[in-house]
Order: C-alpha cells, then sequence, then structure tokens
C-alpha cells in the first residue's frame, strides 16, 4: 500500500517524549509554551503593503485539545444562537457543522471553485442573509482562499470571520499567513495534518482578549491552566470559578 499521508516519526520525537515524562509534568506545561512561542515566530499576522511584516504574538494564540473544540469554543464565544446563520462550505470537516448544530443555530453550505475546492467571495456572498452572524471559510489542502475579496466581503458586511486552517498550516496569501486574517483562526495538528501531534489544535483570535476569554472557557472558568503557572504562596488549590 502507499500511504498518501505519512507522519514522519523517529528518534527525535521519542526522545522528545522521553523528555516530557522524565520532566514528570504531563498536560499543559513548559513544552506547549514553547510550542506556542515557536508558532508564533512563524505566522506574519500583518504586511504592510506586502513588505514589512509583524508576526502573531503568544498572546493571540492558544492551544486546545483538538481543531473541533477549538470551534465549538469559538461559535459559544460569539453567542450563536436560534434562528443565526453561519456560512460554511460544501467542502468541509463534519465537526464544523455540528458546533453550529449544536447552538440550534442553522449551517448554510455555499458551494465551491471546482478548481481550488475553495469558497470564493462570490459563493459566500450568494448565501449572505439578514441571520448571517458568521462564515468559516476552509483553506483547503494548503491553498489558500482568496483573502482580499473575502476579507473585504465580511467586512462590508459586518460579518465575523473564521478561518479553518487545519488543511494548511504555513499557506500565506499575499505575504501573510492563513488563519491569521480573519477573527479567529483554528488549525489541526491530528494524526492525518501536515504537522501532527497526535491530536491537538491552537486557536488564533485577532483580538487578544477573546484569547483570554476562550482561555477561561475552556478551562471551564478556573483562572488558571495549571498549578505550573503559579507558586505555592498565592495556593493555586484554592480555585476562583
Ligand atoms: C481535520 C480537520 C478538522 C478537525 O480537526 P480535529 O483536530 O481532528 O478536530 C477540521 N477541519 C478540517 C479542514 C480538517 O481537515
Amino acid at each position: 500500500m502507499i500511504n498518501i499521508y505519512q507522519p514522519s516519526l523517529g528518534k527525535e520525537e521519542l526522545n522528545a517524549i522521553k523528555e516530557v515524562f522524565d520532566s514528570n509534568w504531563l498536560g499543559k506545561g513548559p513544552k506547549t509554551d514553547e510550542f506556542i512561542k515557536q508558532i508564533a515566530t512563524k505566522l506574519i499576522s500583518d504586511t504592510f503593503d506586502g513588505i514589512g511584516c509583524s508576526y502573531a504574538s503568544t498572546e493571540q494564540l492558544m492551544t486546545v485539545s483538538c481543531c473541533t473544540e477549538g470551534v465549538f469554543q469559538i461559535i459559544d464565544l460569539l453567542d450563536i444562537k436560534e434562528g443565526d446563520e453561519v456560512i460554511l462550505p460544501s467542502v468541509s470537516f463534519v465537526g464544523i457543522a455540528n458546533a453550529i448544530i449544536n447552538k440550534k443555530a442553522k449551517p448554510v453550505f455555499c458551494d465551491v471553485d471546482k478548481h481550488t475546492l475553495n469558497p470564493t467571495s462570490d459563493h459566500i456572498l450568494e448565501k449572505i442573509t439578514l441571520k448571517t452572524k458568521a462564515i468559516i471559510i476552509l483553506h483547503y489542502a494548503g491553498v489558500p482562499c482568496d483573502m482580499y475579496d473575502i476579507v473585504k466581503l465580511c467586512k462590508e458586511k459586518n460579518i465575523i470571520l473564521i478561518e479553518d486552517n487545519a488543511n494548511s498550516p504555513f499557506s500565506s496569501y499575499n505575504g501573510q499567513s492563513t488563519g491569521t486574517f480573519g477573527d479567529y483562526g483554528v488549525w489541526s495538528f491530528d494524526a492525518m495534518k501536515i504537522l501532527v501531534t497526535g491530536d491537538g489544535g491552537l486557536i488564533y483570535a485577532k483580538n487578544k482578549n477573546n484569547i483570554e476569554k476562550l482561555k477561561r472557557s475552556t478551562y471551564l472558568g478556573l483562572e488558571t491552566a495549571s498549578g505550573l503557572s503559579n507558586t505555592i504562596d498565592k495556593k493555586w488549590w484554592e480555585f476562583n470559578i
């Protein structure tokens, strides 16, 4: 059998896992912080006339257990509810529509370009109504959507833009990294993706205050993610919820 996708896992990865075992700290901790720092240095979140660029800040990023969790959390934060519509491409992952239905909102499928399998601003425009609250686009198989037109449309219509960047971890459009154009971007690092952590995901939020809110909700209201980021003096085991 010829595998289409084959994660290249070997000694280096085994050693990295050994370091985690030896450190006796499992779950979110120093390694996830390091991961966020490194990812931030690879994401160009703004370009100035395509010349100068600035990188995403670690405060605009957080890890999640998977990309689907990220989308569920974002939809929840947006207060999308019954009667609202969220547009998504007909080529998409099932978890995206589930996140919309979970809030009793209506997933509205738009068509995609037959060559790129990406939605265009025209496809999206056809589906916009007064009930449209958000659009979740997908950059399919590493190919970026036409972000110039899509960002313009979302701004004109005052619609929240979420980028499903699970397929295109380090793609760019006009020098800017996909996943950083919209209000939110989500990544997946599951076993079939380009960058594999076993299972795992990442959220980018343009507004870093929204990352703070998302951290609160993913940690169920706990103020700190783990005892590691706190000290005994602060009595980290006494939680404010
Ligand atoms: C894999 C994938 C997801 C879901 O990622 P998980 O981390 O498994 O939740 C979402 N969207 C796209 C486009 C994907 O390919």
